[in-house]
């Protein structure tokens, strides 16, 4: 359970609060191409501004290193959060963030109004978690709260920092939800759990492996992850996405899931092609004959029929990074056929990362799960049970 304040242990009439919100949306050409994550923000700005806070919100964009990136700025999602409430939010126009309009903004906001500073990321103390920054953002505040899931799993001066220096410390709702849903699989799940990983930034999550094994029924793993697991035992896996550096791993999680009593499934056949084309010509192979001209791109049939089966009794399931390169049309079957698969369950169904979002998103399956997580990288994290530096800042109830 959380232990943190969050906004309904706080009052903030006529208070200045400083909310830090993840609007790192996605634009094209200076609009903003999906803003799930602005919509993710709105209850918490609504009960603030409801409940007469001065409001001043604050967040990254994309990553312009410490610089004024004209084309980073967050006028976008000002215009398009104030679209969203239907009232007017104030773009606070400062390229050092803490600036005049910031400022004016702190003395003149009414109880109820909402201001949104420039990309925090501007400055070059944001990624540093620098204290001189920190003071400068707390400075505007009585009270700051941290609704900024998808950035919590880093200690920043805009995430963490500004903490120490404001009077109350407080989580929004969606930092609160997505703490409670993920928390809840995996501190203390409806079994049989089972997790399912595949993507592509086999690095880093493949050390994830090592904690889900620890907590986990069943474990299947797809994606990019699988050909690493495929060379391990000896597989031929051509042009396949490989982590050498990670063969050895591979060995020892199979090992280790087998002391633990683990299900460990792999893919047993994979559709391949030579190229990432949906022109390409592809076919389906053993995973462990993979010609050397050719790359696994996603799970086959027999893969797919195996998973599914694994997955009929889960009572909890959280899935983690796609099983092929589904951005592709060719390439995507056994991505649909896992999410068609959870949507179909009678379980708690958790989905982290970005891509797996998107794809569970355009394949229609979003209402059908129980949570979909608006932080990648951030749930990875969670779920590997590493305390969160932007939760950690937070004044405990
Ligand atoms: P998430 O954002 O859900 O955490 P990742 O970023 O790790 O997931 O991976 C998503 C990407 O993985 C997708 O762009 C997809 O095309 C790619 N991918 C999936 N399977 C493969 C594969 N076999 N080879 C190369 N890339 C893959
Ligand atoms: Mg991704």
């Amino acid at each position: 359970m959380l232990n943190k304040k969050t906004i309904d242990d706080i009052n903030v009439k006529g208070k200045n609060v400083l909310l830090r919100v993840d609007f790192n949306v996605p634009l094209k050409d200076g609009e903003i191409t999906d803003d799930t994550r602005i919509k993710a923000a709105l209850p918490t700005i609504k009960k603030l501004s409801g409940d007469g806070a001065k409001l001043i919100i604050c967040s990254h964009l994309g990553k312009p290193k410490g610089e004024v990136k004209p084309e980073l700025s967050l006028k976008p999602a000002a215009d398009r959060l104030a679209e969203l409430l239907g009232k007017e939010v104030k773009f606070l126009k400062d390229d050092n963030v803490v600036g005049e309009h910031a400022l004016w903004a702190k003395e003149n906001l009414k109880e109820g109004e909402i201001g949104l500073l420039e990309n925090t990321r501007f400055r070059p103390e944001e990624e540093k978690n620098g204290e001189d920054f920190s003071k400068e953002l707390a400075s505007l505040a009585d009270i700051y709260v941290n609704d900024a899931f998808g950035t919590a799993h880093r200690a920043h001066a805009s995430t963490a920092g500004v903490a120490a220096f404001v009077k109350e410390t407080a989580v929004g709702y969606l930092m609160e939800k997505e703490i409670q849903f993920l928390g809840n699989a995996v501190d203390d799940p409806v079994r049989p759990f089972a997790a399912i990983l595949g993507g592509s930034k086999v690095s880093s999550k493949i050390s994830v492996i090592d904690s889900l094994l620890e907590k986990v029924d069943i474990l299947l793993i797809g994606g990019g992850m699988a050909y690493t697991f495929a060379k391990a035992q000896g597989g031929k896996i051509g042009k396949s996405l490989v982590e050498e550096d990670y063969l050895e791993y591979a060995t020892q999680m199979i090992k280790k899931a087998d002391e633990k009593g683990v299900r460990l499934l792999l893919p047993v056949d994979t559709v391949v092609a030579p190229e990432i084309d949906n022109e390409a010509k592809f076919r389906t192979v053993d995973i462990m004959a993979i010609p050397d001209n050719q790359m696994g791109v996603d799970i086959g049939p027999r893969t797919i029929a195996l998973f599914k089966d694994a997955l009929k009794k889960a009572k909890t399931v959280i899935w983690n990074g796609p099983m092929g390169i589904f951005e592709i049309p060719n390439f995507a079957q056994g991505t649909k056929e896992i999410a068609k698969a959870m949507a179909e369950l009678d379980a708690t169904t958790i989905i982290g990362g970005g891509d797996s979002a998107a794809a569970v998103n355009q394949l229609g399956f979003a209402d059908k799960m129980t949570h979909i997580s608006t932080g990648g990288g951030a749930s990875l994290e969670f779920l590997e049970g590493k305390e969160m530096p932007g939760v950690a800042a937070i004044a405990d109830k």
